[in-house]
């Protein structure tokens, strides 16, 4: 193994230590999306990272529930989900009886008036099932990173986090920094009294100047002419959504700002990831981060690729017109840091919360097979009637299938009589031959821990939280998912451990870090680690990554 034989130089300990940590996570960024469209990429953005930074070209999540908050949390934490605790974005909570949202908490609230979320217009199913509008990172259970790098010197360092999406933003600012993101309902950014009493100055200008309402009677127009793009003539693809009238072919007009969509419309679409992009910067210059020597923090979460990705599929003309427009949006960050903070004397590293499926439509058009299942409809199967019969269960048996888990309901979870164990297994069983299921694991089998010692098996190993996980794990067939969002048909979802889904870009750049590619398999949880070993400070409480020897050593290692 290489963990045993690294050295860290001199040069990365001491005065040397960077200005900023800048972490950029791209939602659903697959790890071959950058690369995919290379040749048409400009100066500055992607290009600055793979053609002057550490490329790690082979790097997975390794666990099995690929979502947004599981992903993100896993970069921040540098360990997986069973450890951390962020094992899906709901779970259900046997304590409460409810379906619980993954940084809800009623014990605080927005420090916005009607920044709550909107349910009639709000696409996200997880964000609607939330029945608390307050927020905290209160619900993972162990150290980030950045609140490591707090810890470390009595809180001198500053970190704050920034995403559309609320959970992109408190997951990697931790328990110790202070995280602000975008409300639809709102228009602005937001945070909650867990991280401030009120708003900064700065933030309450940026509001004030309406970061969403500068898009109104705009919209999305491709970056090149259309001749130009790979799916420069599959714009209008069936099994893309219209999300409210945005429509499924370029342009995609924003309106006057007055559709209940409007806000919505922003973050499906390269807008979301500007108004991101200049509330970074607004927090750079105003929080002067980076601006001694002492090392701050700063996570930036970009989530329009996420949104496009489900809503337009990543092979579509939407989908590759917002690489090429994040590359735009990340070269003016990376001009903007180095104007402010210099380059070299920031360590940049970017990666994803996960990768992200083709839509079973542009698959199948290649003959390639892919489909949706639909989970709501087992409990009526007639397989499962027999299960229930045979254990008197006269009510229901599934609570909520809350992706990846169906928890059983707590009649049944609480009924003495019922060998939860054989009806574990007596579930399983029949699931397993359901359509479009690969693989059911049961709970008990999981805490049994005797299991067949494969990828897929370990990936779920590394998922199960015994306080959080449901009775039975389900893993579709590749490319087979669910596409119902509450009502919303989408294009495609993330949430698997196929390649597809795990496969996302590491990419160190900055503070002089030698241009370097590799294929050695390296892992998202190596993240979290890699920059503690940087810093000479102490991992994350959780963390069983391996620091990455290219980025403590700055060369290769053979
Ligand atoms: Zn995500």
């Amino acid at each position: 193994m290489l963990s045993a034989a690294i050295t860290v130089p001199g040069t990365a300990l001491g005065q040397d230590k960077p200005k900023l940590i800048l972490q950029i996570t791209v939602d659903q960024l697959r790890g071959d999306l950058p690369t995919r469209y290379y040749d048409r990429l400009g100066e500055g953005g992607f290009r600055y990272l793979l053609d002057s930074g550490i490329v790690y070209r082979n790097a997975h999540h390794a666990h099995a529930n690929t979502e947004t908050i599981v992903g993100h949390t896993t970069l921040a934490t540098g360990t997986h989900p069973s450890i951390h605790g962020m094992i899906g974005n709901l779970w259900f909570d046997r304590e409460t009886g409810f379906t619980t949202y993954n940084v809800e908490d009623s014990n605080y609230r927005l420090l916005t008036a009607g920044a709550d979320v909107d349910s009639d217009t709000e696409i996200d199913p997880t964000q609607r099932a939330a029945r608390s509008d307050g927020r905290s990172p209160a619900a993972i259970m162990t150290t980030t990173f950045s609140d490591e790098l707090r810890s470390n010197n009595g809180g001198e360092s500053k970190v704050v986090g920034v995403s559309v999406k609320d959970r992109g933003a408190i997951s990697m600012a931790g328990h110790a920094g202070t995280a602000y993101w975008f409300s639809k309902a709102s228009g602005s950014f937001v945070t909650s009294n867990y991280y401030l009493d009120q708003y900064p100055g700065w933030v309450a200008a940026f509001n004030s100047a309406e970061p969403a309402q500068q898009f109104a009677g705009t919209s999305w127009r491709l970056l090149h002419t259309q001749d130009e793009y790979l799916f420069g003539d599959t714009d209008d693809r069936e099994w893309e959504a219209d999300v409210g009238g945005f429509g499924r072919v370029f342009p995609h007009e924003f309106g006057d700002g007055s559709s209940p969509y409007f806000t919505t419309w922003l973050t499906l679409s390269p807008a979301g990831d500007r108004m991101v992009l200049e509330f970074a910067k607004a927090a750079l210059v105003e929080e002067a981060l980076g601006a001694d020597d002492v090392t701050d923090y700063l996570s930036v979460s970009f989530s329009s690729t996420d949104y496009i990705g489900h809503v337009f599929g990543p092979s579509s003309l939407e989908g590759e017109d917002n690489i090429l427009q994040l590359d735009r949006t990340l070269a003016d960050l990376f001009a903007f840091v180095d104007e402010q903070v210099g380059l070299d004397n920031t360590l940049i590293v970017l990666s994803a919360d996960h990768g992200g499926p083709d839509a079973p439509g542009y698959l199948n058009s290649l003959g390639i097979p892919a489909g949706y299942v639909d989970p709501e409809t087992w409990e009526s199967q007639a397989a499962i009637d027999r299960v229930k019969e045979r254990f008197n269960i006269a009510g229901s048996l599934i609570e909520t299938y809350a992706h990846p888990y169906i928890y059983f309901s707590t009649d049944v979870t609480k009924n003495q009589q019922i060998n939860q164990q054989a009806l574990e297994s007596a579930v399983v069983e029949e699931l397993s031959k359901f359509p479009g299921v690969a693989l059911a694991i049961s709970s008990s089998a999981l805490r049994r821990g005797n299991l067949p010692d494969s990828h897929l098996y370990r990936s779920v190993v590394r998922n199960f939280n015994p306080k959080r996980s449901g009775e039975v794990y389900i893993v579709f067939e590749p490319n087979w998912f669910i596409n119902d969002f509450d009502g919303l048909t989408v294009a495609s979802t993330h949430g698997s451990p196929w390649q597809y889904d795990t496969y996302v870009p590491i990419y160190f750049a900055g503070a002089g870090l030698p241009s370097l590619v590799t294929t050695r398999k390296v892992q998202t949880v190596d993240i979290a680690p890699t920059l503690s070993a940087y810093l000479g400070i102490k991992a994350p409480s959780g963390s069983v990554g391996i620091p990455l020897a290219e980025v403590l050593k700055g060369r290769p290692v053979n």
